[in-house]
């Protein structure tokens, strides 16, 4: 049963029953549409009622239908809300919980809404790249200021009823016509109900019926409420045409008819629906939903119960790591065998802490709270009680084991031992232990306490309960988890070490370091290779390169690098690095002196440098993420493709409207990829490719 409907004297009561948020799939809409019809045509009904089970009135579209042709049959949302406008008898929305999307268009299509306190409501449209597609725009402005539709259509934002109806309030006295998002605002969710029927009883014979469409929309109070939205979307949000579109069709809503206005809102939407903009963010949508389900994992996997955590090593990332977990609430120790190292890790954090309180983002309350539940330790018995332990000390497979060993004799039964290491081998480090099960990989991003993305990396023997747990935790930390397997580099490092290779042979080729960023940043990286390096550090991946020689002598790459590091310039920090830079200023200024070594080098090397065009850059950095991809899931290190394209989006800077490396691949086509990389091996261009 997706909807049901029940006479309580004279009052028909539609509830929509679609669990978890009343989502409006096709068996949804189409239930709603007959109670409809049942209740029209039942004498003794005067009014209805439309509500929503459990705590939604409903969330919008049924994520489950996404994409499928479901979402388009017959009754669509918008033929639904036809017939609500031709309907003879009053429809009172009562809005009892979650009112987004789909589901606010349907409220906004009921005659009244009565609406409960604390209610989440929505048009998150333009997350997917969309606009509200079912009269959202047209009906909106004509029941709530301009100024706040703009805002929430244009962002998407959840903005509690509590606020509309205190701004429904406070508007009254600037303009009545700002005035009627809700008749009715009931603070108490228990009696909402009750306040609802006595509302409709009231208003059941008043005609002709108020309709929503029949209204006019509300002018902007400040004239320039358009252009300054669009100057402003135009810095934050300059690659996504939908938020243009949505301001659009709200300016439409002022100058059309309601009709042409609902026109132009389809019109808008079957084009944004057709953009490779939408095309990307509802991939992205899916793909993080898809990460989650990790195979071997289901629903009844128990989780190991986490309450308290313990660091291992208080360096850059031990101090972020821990963080994370007091920001939950979740008592840290942190453990080092440095007092010196200890004291500074924990004074960075009060120092973070702190300057989340300069900038009003935590009250100094809260700094105190979560700083008390960070503690600083200096043996392991003092540890034993973890539920769960990360290490996160040097990366050096002697030290890791020593740390493991002593792990795996004090840690109480059941602990989860995880490993933050970038590149060391987790089904060795798992082999120190006793308990390898026990054993995963956590490989958090620098900065730890703000970067969203976190590999799980799945050693071969690591128990289905630890990832169940691990994952879970995840989300409590708020971090977007993907499951890695074992391999040099994971996924994110592991294809970022090709692109850096390719970035630093089209110097060779002929290009400099700012026409590969430039190029890079224009497709929509924030940061290009080499100024990104610049700000890391080039001797961090100077001293990866010497282990990964060491281990490989013959490996391919380019020498230039290592060369920029033998004159010391590590980046921003010496105020030299591929660029030159002036105390104080992170501007990157082209730099001569790189310049003539880039090219002296190439001499040297019998490369004849040449011209090379903006897209041949995007192709072969692009490229060779998708090619190392495609790799890393032919190894299985990845479950799936969509999970390579979270670790990029949310790791590694890569622009979201571009949907992620591999989802680029997939719509230019892996055919075309292969000739493409085909060409640039004959061509010589970038070293050797295999596919
Ligand atoms: P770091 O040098 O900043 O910190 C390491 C800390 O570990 C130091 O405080 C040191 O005193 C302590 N330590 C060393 N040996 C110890 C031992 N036996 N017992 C207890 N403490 C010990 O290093 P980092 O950058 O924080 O890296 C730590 C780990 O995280 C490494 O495995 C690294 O590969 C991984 N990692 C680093 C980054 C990054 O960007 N820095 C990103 C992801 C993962």
């Amino acid at each position: 049963m997706t909807a049901t409907m029940q006479i309580n004297s004279s009052l028909a009561i539609i509830t929509i029953d679609n669990p978890p948020v009343n989502g409006l799939g096709h068996a949804t809409r189409s239930a709603i549409a007959e109670c409809l019809k049942g209740a029209e045509a039942n004498p003794e009904v005067i009014a209805v009622l439309l509500t929503g089970s459990a705590k939604a009135f409903s969330g919008g579209a049924d994520i489950k239908e996404f994409g499928t042709e479901k979402t388009f049959a017959q009754p669509s949302l918008p033929v639904l809300i036809e017939q609500m406008d031709a309907y003879t008898k009053p429809i009172v929305a009562v809005i009892n919980g979650v009112c987004m999307g789909g589901g606010l268009e349907l409220a906004l299509a009921c005659h009244y809404r009565v609406a409960a306190s604390g209610v989440q409501i929505a048009l998150p449209e333009v997350k997917l790249g969309l606009l509200p597609g079912a009269g959202g725009t047209q009906r909106l402005p004509r029941l709530l200021a301009m100024e706040t539709c703009v805002s929430m259509i244009s962002s998407g934002q959840i903005v509690l009823s509590d606020q509309l109806a205190l701004s429904t309030a406070q508007s009254t006295t600037q303009s009545t016509a700002l005035s009627t998002l809700f008749d009715v605002y009931e603070p108490d969710p228990q009696n909402l109900l009750t306040r609802a029927q006595d509302f409709a009883r009231d208003i059941a014979a008043v005609r002709p019926i108020p309709r929503v469409r029949d209204r006019a929309a509300n002018a902007p109070i400040k004239s320039d409420l358009f252009s300054t939205a669009r100057s402003d979307l135009m810095k934050k949000s300059k690659h996504f045409p939908a938020p243009f579109s949505c301001i659009d069709a709200l300016e439409a809503s002022l100058t059309q008819t309601f009709d042409e206005g609902i026109k132009t809102e389809r019109a808008i939407f079957q084009r944004l629906l057709q953009s490779p903009e939408s095309s990307a963010l509802r991939h992205i949508f899916m793909a993080e939903r898809a990460a989650g389900k990790i195979a071997g994992v289901d629903a009844n996997t128990p989780l190991r119960n986490i309450k308290s955590v313990a660091v291992i090593g208080a360096g850059t990332m031990g101090a972020g790591i821990a963080m994370n977990f007091a920001n939950v609430g979740i008592p840290v120790q942190i453990l080092d065998l440095q007092a010196a190292s200890l004291e500074k890790g924990l004074e960075r954090i009060r120092i973070n802490y702190q300057s989340s309180v300069s900038k009003g983002k935590l009250t100094p309350a809260q700094c105190e709270q979560r700083c008390a539940l960070i503690v600083g330790v200096d043996h392991y018995a003092a540890i034993a009680q973890a539920d769960l332990v990360i290490e996160a000390v040097f990366e050096d497979m002697q030290v890791k084991q020593s740390v493991f060993e002593q792990l795996d004799q004090v840690m109480k039964t059941g602990a989860i031992l995880a490993s933050n290491t970038s590149t060391l081998d987790l089904n060795q480090i798992a082999r120190f232990t006793k308990r390898p099960q026990d054993v995963i990989g956590l490989h958090f991003f620098s900065p730890a306490n703000v970067m969203e993305l976190l590999e799980i990396v799945r050693g071969e023997q690591t128990a289905a309960d630890v990832l169940a747990t691990c994952s879970a935790l995840a989300k409590k930390i708020k971090k977007t988890a993907v499951v890695a397997g074992v391999c040099d580099g994971f996924i994110g490092n592991r294809m970022l070490e090709q692109y850096t290779k390719q970035a630093a042979f089209l110097l060779e080729e002929g290009c400099t370091p700012q026409q590969v960023d430039h190029a890079i940043e224009a497709f929509g990286f924030a940061m290009g290779p080499f100024r990104m390096s610049d700000l890391a550090g080039n001797d961090i991946s100077w001293a990866i390169r010497k282990l990964r020689l060491a281990a490989n002598p013959h490996a391919v790459y380019s020498k230039l690098g290592d060369l920029l590091c033998e004159q010391g310039r590590f980046g921003q920090k010496t105020q030299a690095g591929w660029y030159d830079y002036q105390a104080n200023d992170r501007t990157a200024h082209s730099s001569d002196l790189v310049n003539q070594l880039i090219k002296q080098y190439a001499q040297s090397q019998g490369i004849v440098q040449r011209p090379i065009s903006d897209e041949e850059i995007v192709q072969r950095l692009v490229l060779a993420l998708a090619n190392e991809g495609r790799k890393i899931l032919r190894d299985g290190i990845a479950a799936r493709a969509s999970d390579i394209d979270i670790v990029y989006l949310k790791g590694y800077g890569f622009p979201l409207h571009r949907g992620g490396p591999m989802f680029y691949a997939d719509h230019l086509g892996w055919d075309k990829v292969d000739s493409l990389l085909l060409q640039f091996q004959q061509g010589h261009q970038g070293g050797t490719w295999t596919l």
